[in-house]
């Protein structure tokens, strides 16, 4: 059965709220105003990674990576030994979705199902993430591609370490050179510090217009961190409308005379 638009809103936990904000139910507004008032206790905090030893990979392709196309780069990151997190991983996770797509979420790193199944956002997070998608009108592999700060699981699913941050990112760079977005959401603050090597909460660097060579980039809560915090959710929605303004601004930019 399709979901209505209503109900898509409600499993993201926001439809009240969005219902207040068009003027309807009062208290929808004021449980926006009470999210907000919460603000400053919803950063989230990321473990002060010190840089971690970086052994060699073996039979390391030729090509460096800021030159690969997308078949060295997913063979490069498979066989990638750069980081210790090479070491319990059972399979490094590079990606999914739209290779030339609108939309690029970037997440933390794989947990335990992503490990397992070789694709980002399969488990409780993903959920969410998918009925954030919807709520968009949006579908996973649909003009939207999803990857992660770190392409190796995190045992025991902890932060990312800055120096495993570090050793990962030329991937995740040579990837949105690749893909080319019209607009990058980052989902929490491993994904912020790898892309915008920006450490602030992400309370203070959500609602503001960042750019990774030209292309807009918005920054709002991880799926798991809403899991755990519901009244932001609200807010992790309203980034996601901000996000949608700058896409379509991006797009008129590109071609004004047929929009
Ligand atoms: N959390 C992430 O940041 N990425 C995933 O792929 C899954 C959970
Ligand atoms: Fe290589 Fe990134 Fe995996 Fe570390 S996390 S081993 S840098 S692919």
């Amino acid at each position: 059965m399709k979901l209505s638009r209503e109900q898509l809103l409600a499993e993201m936990g926001i439809a009240p709220v969005w219902r207040g904000r068009n003027g309807l139910p009062a208290a929808g507004v004021a449980s926006v105003a009470g999210a907000a008032a919460g603000e400053s206790a919803a950063a989230e905090a990321v473990a002060a990674g010190g840089p971690t030893a970086v052994p060699e990979t073996p039979g390391a392709p030729a090509v460096a990576v800021d030159a690969m196309d997308w078949p060295e780069l997913a063979a490069a990151v498979a066989a990638c030994r750069k980081c210790a997190l090479c070491e319990q991983r059972r399979q490094a996770v590079l990606g999914v979705g739209d290779r030339s797509p609108d939309w690029l979420f970037i997440g933390e790193g794989p947990g335990a199902e992503e490990d397992a199944r070789g694709e980002p956002f399969v488990g409780q997070a993903g959920k969410l993430l998918d009925a954030m998608l919807a709520a968009l009108g949006l579908r996973r592999g649909e003009k939207v591609y999803i990857a992660n700060a770190v392409k190796c699981r995190p045992p025991g699913n902890r932060t990312p370490e800055a120096g495993e941050m570090a050793a990962c990112r030329p991937y995740l760079e040579r990837q949105v050179a690749l893909l080319r977005p019209k607009v990058i959401v980052l989902l929490g603050k491993a994904a912020v510090h790898s892309l915008l090597h920006e450490d602030k909460s992400l309370a203070a660097l959500r609602g503001q217009r960042f750019e990774w060579h030209g292309i807009p980039v918005v920054v709002t809560y991880h799926p798991a961190y809403l899991l755990r915090n519901l009244p932001d959710k609200a807010k992790a929605w309203e980034d996601l409308l901000f996000a949608r303004r700058c896409l379509r601004e991006a797009a008129m930019r590109e071609a004004p005379l047929l929009i």
